[in-house]
């Protein structure tokens, strides 16, 4: 390695793993706030967009409501519904990464295997392996990974034996469309969002019969989704700050929906009483056999929240039943329950979610240690304002542990982390600077606040992919807090909390950013005494000024005539 020539330009190279919403944002800021161009895109698939590509499943789309999940530099006035459909927000971000011409920089069918940080030149040497298993080595001082936190299938071991099962079987994230389900015996493994999607829609065929395996009950809110006429699409377009303002208005409840019935331990009088509100909305709907084993045994808010799009309804059909006896395995012909008996079946679809802790490839950084370890270390995924890693100079992690809001849109929490990481970067892409990386106390502290706040949350109440060791360990995905108090955190960086490397001209820019701060503060503070003291003074100056603000116009006007 030592024999490797590093390009010249690695100095300022970015590399983005991924070329999902969070790498696509992180060119489309590179480009619009730094006019960066030196970065480089590597995505496993063939297109872009990410959870929107990879899951083509029936009745995929948003649980977050459309106009707030979207790009707020890029809002898009013509959206069909509240929450649309997976074609709709793919095209969303392949017409994105045309705009903002990111496919020259993007390598497809790529996967990132590792990456490592080489003190002597300070950048990261990062292999690559392309679908042919091809190997290349690019290098790059700023790395980040956009690799998402839900694209891992999570298979659970006692589905292993599906591999031995004879019939067609497949994650819903990636959905085999060439099987035919009518007239086949479906069993449905998972009950989350991804299931609660698909399943209304593939019950609508008579002929497939649907068998639902499952766990745990799931709290379902209402169903919602508006669409928009031609007529909002035009007031959208046309009438300025409508559509900011809207969006603006969709964050606000999305916000009172959290400070009123999320936070907080898990007894509250408030979610109490919106529990009591969902139990009625399930008696409601759901079948009246099924509402003891439908009902949560834990509280609302402690998984992330399930829009019913037709889940309930799709209960009443006579080709869906539920089972929730327990799986012992999966074998040639079918499943085996807890109960003992066999259930055979044609075709079986995982919706057993994904392995949402993991970081898809392994980072060493400046002291020999890697990524994995230092999580293992401190219990289960931990970063510095879930962005950064001590002992990872210039290493960013976009959607990274605890920064998940479990209420709203990630594309929001994304566009936070990579605003804060332009703020970081700069100095290294202005050659100030080589390196920033957070002090190990630093993060300590930040996660001994965050650890200290969900302590006391609705999200210990229960197992779920917020927490590490299979569900039941550390939280490691929430955010404990609003959106607002998220962006609050993370507007500016503190700058004492980082080791700096090479930069010196970076201090001593500072150094003469604060005193020109202070002289001119000071300036402006005395001028103002002053004038309060003398406002005879600030009237002459002020006569003066208007007198030459129309000279000038009336010389601009005989100009222009
Ligand atoms: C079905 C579904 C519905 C969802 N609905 C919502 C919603 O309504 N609202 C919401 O806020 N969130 C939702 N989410 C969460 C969603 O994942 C995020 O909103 C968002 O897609 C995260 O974007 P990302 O770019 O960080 O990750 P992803 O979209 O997952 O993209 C990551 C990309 O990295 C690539 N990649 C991974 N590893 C490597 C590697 N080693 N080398 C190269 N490339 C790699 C992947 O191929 C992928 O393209 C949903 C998730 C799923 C699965």
């Amino acid at each position: 390695m030592s024999f490797e020539k590093v390009p010249r330009d690695a100095a300022t190279r970015v590399i983005i793993v991924g070329a999902g919403i969070g790498g696509i944002s992180t060119a489309i800021a590179l480009r619009r706030q730094l006019k960066h161009d030196n970065f480089t895109i590597y995505e496993l698939g063939n297109e872009v967009g990410g959870t929107w590509r990879a899951n083509t499943y029936p009745g995929c789309a948003s649980d977050v409501h459309t106009h707030w999940y979207s790009l707020s530099t890029d809002l898009n006035p013509n959206w069909p519904q509240s929450h649309v459909f997976q074609p709709d927000l793919k095209q969303y971000w392949q017409d994105l990464a045309h705009k903002y011409r990111l496919y020259d920089h993007i390598v497809f069918n790529s996967k990132v295997v590792s990456a490592e940080w080489v003190p002597k030149t300070q950048v990261y040497r990062v292999e690559v392996e392309s679908v042919d298993g091809k190997r290349l080595v690019e290098y790059g001082r700023i790395l980040v990974a956009g690799t998402g936190i839900l694209n891992t299938p999570n298979y659970p071991t006692e589905l292993s034996g599906v591999k031995k099962f004879k019939g067609d079987w497949f994650h819903s994230a990636n959905w085999n469309h060439s099987v035919d389900l009518r007239s086949k015996r479906v069993a449905v493994i998972g009950n989350g969002c991804s299931a609660a999607q698909f399943l209304p829609i593939i019950a609508e065929e008579p002929t497939t019969q649907i068998v639902q395996f499952w766990r745990t009950p799931m709290w379902f809110l209402p169903k919602w989704r508006d669409t928009y006429s031609p007529l909002m699409q035009w007031v959208f377009t046309n009438i300025p700050l409508t559509l900011r303002w809207y969006r603006n208005f969709l964050m606000f409840r999305q916000e009172m929906l959290y400070m009123t019935v999320i936070r907080g331990g898990p007894n509250t009088w408030l979610r109490n009483r919106f529990m009591k509100g969902l139990t009625k909305y399930l008696k409601e709907n759901a079948p009246e056999k099924y509402h003891d084993v439908l009902t949560p045994n834990y509280p609302f808010g402690c998984k992330r929240l399930i829009l019913d799009t037709g889940y309930y309804e799709s209960l009443h059909r006579p080709n869906v039943e539920l089972n929730n006896d327990g799986i012992v395995e999966v074998n040639e012909t079918g499943i085996l329950t807890k109960k003992g008996e066999t259930i055979p079946l044609d075709v079986i679809i995982l919706g057993t979610g994904f392995l949402a802790n993991d970081l898809p490839f392994h980072v060493r950084g400046s002291d020999g240690r890697s990524v994995h370890e230092y999580y293992k270390q401190q219990g289960g995924p931990t970063a510095y304002y879930g962005t950064m890693t001590p002992g990872f100079p210039n290493f960013f992690i976009l959607s990274g542990p605890n920064t998940a809001t479990g209420h709203g849109s990630v594309i929001f929490t994304e566009e936070v982390q990579i605003n804060y990481m332009i703020k970081v970067i700069k100095p290294i892409l202005s050659d100030l600077a080589t390196a920033f990386e957070p002090t190990d106390a630093a993060s300590d502290s930040y996660n001994a606040w965050v650890q200290s706040k969900l302590g006391k949350s609705v999200w210990n109440a229960c197992t779920s992919w917020y927490r590490a060791e299979e569900g039941k360990g550390k939280i490691t995905g929430i955010f404990p807090g609003t959106f607002v108090k998220f962006w609050w955190t993370l507007r500016e960086p503190v700058w004492g909390d980082f080791k700096v490397s090479d930069g010196t001209r970076w201090k001593r820019r500072r150094a003469i950013g604060k005193v020109v701060k202070t002289v001119l503060g000071a300036g402006a503070l005395g001028a103002g005494v002053y004038a309060i003291r003398n406002p005879e003074v600030v009237d002459h100056i002020l006569g003066n000024l208007s007198k030459q603000a129309s000279q000038l116009l009336s010389q601009v006007s005989s100009y222009v005539h």
